[in-house]
């Protein structure tokens, strides 16, 4: 059979679709049944840029970006040094002095190193230094939270559930039955398919199973053959994408779920429906499924032959639970109000305030820190910035380890020593914590030697 494109039906010149866009996601999937120019490369124009710009912080913070561009994506940062503002660009956190020249808000200051200041103000006598290891730094960013309410973000949804759910039944035509939709992601009108979740109870559900900054996309069919989509963005918000009120004949998998994770990991469930789901979970408890795993005190006891992953058995009753919920209730919102702003702000404060301890993130911050040339490191005692004091102390622990070469296993034995992680390597930081962790490294005097020895580890931690 011939493939089309599933927005259109042509069969040429068809491509790969980045389901989510790249520069959203470390974990990449693809839909292939895609027309390059109209339904693939214009998206990108239509939609997808603005987004992906205004989220420029919310990627940085979680370490994502795109696989063919090198710099994380800019943001707008308003920063304030010695009681003067800043308004910036920047790319990450530690490159505020990178030997750039910073003209304040109201032009009447300038930071750039001393030789370059002295050229530019013609003069030592308009030339103060600054210890920048000393100076007190506020950083502010605003977070466009608009974006999550716009048209823009709304047809950038409804492409992601449509693209995921047709991959996920290998669609490979254009069917009526997602006209609806299809004319909402190509032209912005018609009837807005998505609506925001705003129950908190299921979102606590769906963290309890999936990671730190996550998507996490759920499929399900509603009596009467409604297709639904909840997609769970970077575990900000919850949104649900009405696909089709009217199931295609040969759509057969319509119990779907994928997390996608920040460290370009993933976990995917695939069923035709919820009774099926609920069939072969119930499937591992049967009895012909246990074996004796011996007797104690005379009672036999019984173990599962083959042992579905622990996660798994959690994850099961959870989406069970959160499916029934949203197939029969929907109090769902079309617009932003102070319950989902309450929510977006406590998930992302919690995104701001954790690190996500991993090969990637680490490697990133020694490579933006400790370049060649950088100057000695000497922690500013009057500035607070959590994420990175996790990270000098990370490196901390990995210069004063014994161990030489790197890898992940290694790398996750010397944090779980160092540090109290939950088990995927997230780890939040509050006040307190970022003050001892800073006080454990400056009472050692050697503490800017031994960063520099665990920086060099990373970096000759190869790919
Ligand atoms: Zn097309």
């Amino acid at each position: 059979m011939k493939h089309k494109c599933i927005y259109c039906g042509i069969d040429k010149d068809l491509s790969e679709s980045d389901i989510i866009p790249d520069a959203l996601t470390n974990a990449r999937v693809l839909n292939k049944n895609v027309c390059r120019i109209k339904h693939n490369n214009r998206f990108s124009d239509m939609f997808e840029s603005e987004v992906i710009e205004a989220l420029g912080f919310i990627t940085n913070e979680l370490d994502i970006k795109s696989s063919k561009g090198k710099k994380y994506a800019a943001y707008d940062a308003a920063i304030t040094i010695e009681g003067v503002d800043y308004n910036l660009k920047l790319h990450g956190d530690n490159e505020i002095f990178n030997g750039k020249v910073l003209k304040s808000s109201d032009n009447t200051h300038m930071i750039s190193s001393y030789d370059r200041a002295l050229k530019i103000a013609k003069g030592e006598s308009k030339v103060e230094m600054l210890d920048v290891n000393m100076i007190e730094i506020e950083k502010k960013v605003r977070i466009n939270n608009g974006i999550f309410f716009e048209i823009s973000m709304y047809r950038m949804l409804s492409k992601i559930a449509f693209e995921w759910y047709c991959a996920k039944n290998d669609v490979s035509d254009h069917y009526n039955e997602f006209d609806d939709i299809v004319g909402f992601i190509t032209t912005g009108n018609g009837i807005n398919p998505v609506s925001i979740v705003q129950e908190e109870a299921l979102y606590e559900m769906i963290d309890q199973e999936v990671n730190l900054g996550s998507h996490t996309l759920i499929a399900f069919e509603k009596h009467g053959g409604e297709v639904d989509v909840l997609i769970s963005l970077f575990g900000l918000l919850m949104y649900r994408v009405v696909v089709t009120k009217k199931r295609p004949n040969n759509c057969n998998n319509n119990f779907l779920y994928t997390e996608l994770r920040t460290d370009s990991s993933r976990k995917e469930i695939i069923h035709q429906s919820m009774e099926e789901a609920e069939l072969k979970f119930a499937q591992n408890f049967a009895p012909e499924n246990f074996i004796s795993a011996g007797v104690v005190n005379g009672v036999t006891l019984m173990a599962p032959k083959n042992i579905s992953p622990v996660s798994d058995m959690v994850l099961y009753p959870i989406l069970f639970n959160v499916v029934q919920y949203l197939s029969s209730v929907n109090e769902d919102a079309m617009e932003p109000n102070p319950k989902i702003n309450k929510i977006f702000l406590e998930r992302l404060k919690n995104i701001t305030q954790a690190s996500t301890l991993q090969k990637k993130s680490i490697k990133r911050f020694v490579n933006e820190t400790f370049y060649d040339g950088h100057e000695r490191i000497v922690l500013n005692p009057y500035t607070s910035n959590k994420k990175a004091i996790v990270m000098f102390y990370a490196v901390y622990l990995i210069g004063i380890s014994k161990e030489e070469i790197l890898d992940d296993k290694i790398l996750q034995k010397i944090l779980k020593e160092g540090l109290t992680c939950s088990a995927n390597g997230d780890f939040i930081v509050d006040d307190d914590t970022e003050n001892r962790l800073k006080s454990i490294m400056m009472k050692n005097e050697n503490y800017s030697e031994i960063l520099e020895i665990g920086a060099a580890k990373v970096m000759n931690w190869k790919n």
